[in-house]
């Protein structure tokens, strides 16, 4: 039977310790202070230790969903030690894109004085900027590195071989590739992104593992991918006594035992309920019914 690792993992080649899922901060402007403390202190008791945010999320307000961080820090300074923080630079709608090294290093000491920290724990590109040499870059993240304003470096959206070029321009690991990664969206698996992954000893980093909520309110008899999808996934969920959202984030986790999926919900009671997902047992049969459903053909 496959089953998620349910223990702390180290990113990439990073001594950064997290949680095998981690929870997001995409839609935490959707609430006020108090529920974002509420959010965050959810997830670190449940074992979410790594707390992804990015200096676009809560945009038009850019900014905001780090504000609210930074308000939870200021308020319970001891909080910043218990969690991994990782943040983004990159996005300024609507240009849409700039990773030019004095845009980056600026977005990273705002993205600091919104978080009310003095360091952020893993900086990602956001999304690959197609202006910006990778030399520049990578020259824009080592020059945070070495004024010991990141500890790690990452990417997110790229393709591998973007991955490859700028990895090769810098004198240190990019320790991750933040993708889109679910039942619904398992390209990944398929476009080279995993193998890289792990061939850079890289952590592939799944967002949206529920395919952003869609893969909830699907209804499982109709006949289109995301039906056929929901199907299988039920047919886990209901031999393990979990929800449909607890067997799609399985999937994402026993693809490889790496992966680190982020949930996004902004319930707090369903924060902690989603590691039933570290309960799930699939059996190999019951996974590529899942690869099929999406593929919509058998696999040969
Ligand atoms: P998700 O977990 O796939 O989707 C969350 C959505 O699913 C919420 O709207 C939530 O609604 C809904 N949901 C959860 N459980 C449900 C249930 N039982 N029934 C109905 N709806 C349910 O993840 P996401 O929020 O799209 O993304 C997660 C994180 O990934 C983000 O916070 C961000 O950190 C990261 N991300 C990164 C990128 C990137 O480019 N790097 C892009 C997108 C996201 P409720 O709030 O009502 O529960």
């Amino acid at each position: 039977m496959l089953k998620p690792l349910a223990n702390e993992r180290l990113l990439g080649t990073s001594e950064l310790s997290v949680g095998p899922i981690s929870y997001g901060h995409w839609r935490l402007s959707e609430g006020n202070a108090a529920e974002a403390a509420a959010k965050t202190r959810a997830a670190l008791d449940a074992g979410m230790t790594m707390i992804d945010t990015a200096s676009v999320y809560g945009y038009p307000d850019f900014g905001k969903a780090e504000e609210l961080l930074g308000d939870v820090i200021k308020a319970d300074p001891g909080i910043r030690n218990e969690m991994v923080l990782a943040t983004k630079a990159g996005i300024y709608p609507p240009t849409p894109y700039d990773c030019r090294p004095d845009t980056i290093v600026q977005t990273c000491e705002d993205s600091l004085r919104r978080l009310n920290t003095d360091v952020i724990d893993l900086f990602y590109i956001h999304r690959p900027d197609m202006l910006t040499p990778h030399a520049d870059v990578a020259e824009g993240l080592m020059r945070l590195v070495e004024a010991g304003k990141v500890r790690e470096i990452a990417v997110s959206n790229y393709t591998p071989s973007m991955f490859s070029a700028l990895q090769s321009m810098l004198p240190r690991p990019l320790v991750a590739n933040q993708v889109e990664f679910s039942p619904v969206r398992q390209d990944p698996v398929w476009d080279g992104t995993l193998d890289q992954c792990q061939e850079y000893s890289a952590t592939l980093i799944a967002w949206s593992p529920l395919g952003g909520g869609a893969l909830m309110t699907q209804d499982a008899s109709e006949a289109s991918q995301t039906g056929r999808i929901a199907a299988a996934l039920d047919a886990v969920a209901d031999r393990n006594g979990v929800d449909r959202g607890a067997a799609a984030l399985a999937f994402t986790m026993v693809s490889h035992p790496g992966i680190v999926p982020i949930i996004g919900t902004q319930r707090v009671e369903r924060i902690a309920e989603a590691n039933r997902a570290l309960e799930v047992e699939m059996s190999r049969e019951e996974y590529y019914a899942i690869v099929t459903a999406w593929r919509g053909v058998g696999l040969p």
